[in-house]
């Protein structure tokens, strides 16, 4: 089997109560009809503006949230409706490294205890064996072993990320949801974070989603990258196809406001500018939900929905202006 993982047509929706014994219900669509897939092994890359349902796909396609519709196959095992019991064994093979490695370790345990309990839980090791695994753990992730019996408080932003990517590696998980590991940290950091992540992928055989909310982020440690705009997916392809030959307006938006260092490249290249916020996903746009920012927006844009049509191999896009 190719794929480790396959989404289909999922949509998470949150529910809004107002108004008098909270009689107003609202549909909060952050997440609404996407479709993808992620190959054994590879990394695809998750983009987009803060709200545009990059976490929630993350958090619903391992079940942290239950999904309101579609299908979400594991390894071929459609585990869309399995229940916390059934997903225990899945559990283990799926993990997540948050934003904020500090935010997400118990500031009271030591790193010995932090990595020793995701062991523990899942049943991998105890006593001696788990200590050695814990010391091997932290060697991966490039910190040094005598760093167990410390509190997360004694680390730099980048060192805590690394005990949050031993942790998540301590269960031998296959698949790995990255969620913006490196956007709180450092520049100067954020490339040997993207580096060992990549290490540890190739020696590992492990398969990413990563998100993040610059395409610059995601360009060098992804395979494909999907785009999502207001909880749709609008564009997905290979990571240099999307890059060189993005086809929807929003993409074309979004790389153009990432600064490119090589001032050859950059001469010649329009810098365009979204207009307006991102609107309400209480409330989105008819037909194209990027309509209301969208410079090429036609007349069929507010009437029908367009969806994701190849527009060269591998490469997808949710757009009129593409429309056959
Ligand atoms: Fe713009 Fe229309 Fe394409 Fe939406 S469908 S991105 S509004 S041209
Ligand atoms: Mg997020």
């Amino acid at each position: 089997r190719d794929n480790l993982i396959e989404v289909q047509n999922l949509k998470k929706y949150f529910t809004k109560t107002s108004g008098l014994w909270g009689k107003n219900v609202q549909y909060i669509k952050a997440l609404d009809d996407v479709s993808f897939y992620i190959k054994k092994g590879e990394t695809l890359g998750l983009v987009g503006e803060s709200g545009c349902g990059k976490s929630t796909t993350g958090r619903t396609l391992i079940k942290l949230y239950e999904p309101t519709d579609g299908k979400i196959l594991f390894d071929g095992e459609d585990i869309t409706k399995y229940s916390e019991k059934q997903m225990l064994p899945y559990r283990k093979r799926m993990q997540m490294v948050f934003q904020d490695p500090y935010a997400s370790l118990n500031s009271r345990m030591t790193i010995n205890d932090i990595i020793g309990e995701a062991i523990e839980t899942h049943h991998i090791a105890t006593g001696k064996e788990k200590n050695d695994r814990i010391h091997y753990l932290l060697e991966r992730v490039g910190l040094m072993r005598d760093h167990a019996s410390r509190y997360p408080h004694e680390f730099s932003g980048g060192q805590r990320q690394r005990v949050g990517i031993a942790r998540a590696l301590a269960v031998e998980p296959e698949f790995i949801i990255c969620d913006e590991p490196i956007s709180a940290l450092d520049v100067s950091i954020q490339a040997q974070v993207i580096n060992m992540l990549e290490d540890l992928q190739n020696d590992m055989g492990l398969t990413y989603l990563f998100i993040a909310h610059d395409l610059s982020m995601v360009k060098h440690i992804s395979n494909r990258i999907g785009v999502m705009y207001l909880g749709n997916l609008v564009e997905i392809g290979g990571s240099e196809e999307i890059n060189k030959h993005p086809a929807h307006p929003y993409t074309k938006a979004l790389l153009s406001a990432v600064p490119l260092p090589d001032p050859d490249l950059a001469r010649g290249k329009k810098r365009i500018v979204l207009e307006g916020d991102v609107p309400s996903p209480l409330n989105p746009p008819s037909g194209c939900r990027f309509r209301t920012r969208c410079s090429e927006c036609m007349k069929i844009c507010s009437e029908v929905t367009p969806t994701l049509q190849e527009v060269a191999p591998g490469h997808q896009v949710a757009c009129h202006l593409y429309s056959k």
